[in-house]
């Protein structure tokens, strides 16, 4: 086993690194964004042909979270080949928002540690690999990424150049006139929304349309405050490390509730989440190592994931008086093993990352920054762990009345106050067999005192009359049987053992 080399996964230690200036983009600013990245217009690849945003607008909408083009085929009659990528969401809209994939967390070129540490060989972007993360981007039919490079090298980059653009792409004016995003066009006919963050020590403010190099590093109020000022979105990476009281004062929108490293990192593992520092290798290495046919290794995840259980504290008691949004970090940098998987492609790659896990942003109104940004802040957000199937359906908010409150939001709490939650289904695009997945919702309800389950169920949509204030979650697991094809000779280790699906953002009743 290669154990130094896996237990590599998770350095990414983010200090140090010289400075070199990156190559002046090519992007030059052109009159804005398109209209919408979804009007289908633009061609889509293989067999996903997806019907055009007139779905979108014909006011149809179920109640359980699903509209009618989305994944509105009959499944395989047999098992598909494993995808290194992701149907398109075209037409999942619920409520009149419809969702869109966003990876929130990930290093460019213009992070001194990614791109197996030399990001910018002789000073200059290294192309190979900023064409793997857009490759990556593009297959995986991410929508939105919202990118946070570390200061060495962003900091000595304009916002224009950390857009990645290259070719076609077109960059996205803000109000003062220059480039705030882009929109990366890709070879099979997506679009990725390209929103440039930084990644500063213990803050990451999303969104930047500016650099405020002075509150970069500081994890203060006074810093959030300013990375605010500019528009740009107050979160923290790496919840499970921190401590809650300081969290309670930064005026945060949002926090990691999943990060991949938690997983994989020993010290982390052993220091926050009471695990074997060292146990990670033996969740992954079937995946990666040894003799026969191995399993498809986009599946690791169902070796490794575990809940990052201090970050879902914090979420829980932080809300108690503040409301949050919840992101997944990927936190991809394609530094740590460049030797192959089964699948040809290096272990650690941009896409075999990206693929694990996304964020579902719930958008109103066409994508662009300034919408995308909105649903994060307003905490419309749920995390979906797509490498073991694409979920189609979900839904949870609350309602009193007409009134709704959807994921991220508050409510007073009121006589009728009704929590509704709809389980997924799978996306017959998805890999998968004859057998069916388990899928089994959890509404859990946390006050200042802790978390009581309140309800399991696997049927239907759930109904709930809210019994009072608390800090309301649902958790989607899955008994992952489908995949049985693509596990080869270790499937028995994996198939019966429930892995979460979905992590709901949460509703705050006061
Ligand atoms: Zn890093
Ligand atoms: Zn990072």
């Amino acid at each position: 086993m290669h154990g130094a080399a896996v237990a590599a996964m998770v350095l990414g230690g983010c200090g140090g690194g010289t400075s070199s200036t990156g190559e002046a983009s090519s992007g030059t600013a052109t009159e804005g964004p398109p209209a919408s990245s979804t009007t289908g217009a633009l061609p889509t690849t293989g067999s996903d042909s997806i019907s055009s945003s007139s779905s979108s607008s014909t006011g149809e909408q179920s109640t359980t979270g699903e509209a009618v083009a989305c994944g509105d085929t009959a499944a395989p009659e047999v098992p598909i080949a494993w995808d290194p990528g992701q149907p398109d969401l075209s037409g999942c809209e619920v409520r009149g928002q419809r969702d869109y994939r966003a990876i929130v967390h990930v290093h460019s070129h213009h992070s001194h540690d990614a791109c197996d540490g030399d990001p910018q060989p002789d000073g200059v972007p290294d192309e190979d690999c900023l064409m793997d993360l857009r490759a990556a981007l593009c297959v995986t039919r991410i929508d939105v990424a919202f990118t946070t490079d570390h200061p060495t090298h962003a900091t000595e980059a304009t916002i224009e150049e950390m857009l990645l653009i290259r070719g076609d792409d077109e960059p996205v004016l803000g109000a003062g006139g220059t480039a705030i995003a882009s929109w990366m066009v890709c070879a099979n006919g997506h679009r990725v929304l390209v929103i440039p963050g930084v990644e500063s020590g213990s803050m990451m403010p999303l969104g930047l349309e500016q650099h405020v190099p002075d509150a970069y590093g500081v994890s203060s109020p006074a810093s959030f405050q300013q990375i605010k000022d500019v528009g740009a979105l107050a979160w923290v990476a790496h919840t499970e490390s921190r401590d809650l009281a300081e969290l309670a004062t930064l005026g945060l929108d949002g926090l990691e509730l999943y990060q991949l490293h938690a997983n994989l990192d020993p010290e982390i593992r052993e220091q926050y989440l009471g695990l074997d520092p060292a146990g990670f290798l033996t969740d992954v290495s079937p995946f990666f190592f040894g003799p026969g046919p191995l399993p498809v290794p986009d599946l690791a995840p169902l070796g490794f994931l575990l809940p990052n259980e201090p970050s879902i504290v914090a979420l829980e008691q932080l809300g108690q008086s503040q409301r949050l949004t919840i992101s997944a970090g990927t936190d991809a940098h394609q530094n740590v093993l460049p030797s192959k998987a089964s699948d040809g492609e290096r272990i650690d790659s941009y896409r075999r990352m990206i693929r694990w896990f996304n964020n579902r942003i719930r958008v109103v109104g066409p994508l662009a920054p300034a919408t995308a940004k909105a649903a994060l802040r307003a905490g419309n957000n749920h995390i979906v762990f797509e490498a073991f199937g694409t979920p189609i359906g979900f839904d949870f908010h609350a309602r009193a009345g007409e009134a709704v409150t959807e994921m991220g939001a508050e409510v007073t709490a009121s006589a009728g106050l009704t929590l509704v939650a709809a389980l997924p289904r799978l996306d017959p695009r998805s890999p998968q067999s004859s057998e069916t997945p388990g899928i089994e919702g959890r509404l859990y309800r946390a006050t200042a005192d802790g978390r009581e389950l309140l309800q399991s169920w696997t049927e239907g949509p759930l109904e709930l009359v809210v019994p009072g204030p608390g800090v309301y979650r649902v958790e989607v697991w899955m008994t992952p049987r489908q995949l049985a094809p693509y596990l080869g000779e270790v499937a028995a280790s994996y198939t019966d053992k429930p892995v979460p699906w979905i992590y709901s953002g949460a509703i705050f009743v006061r």
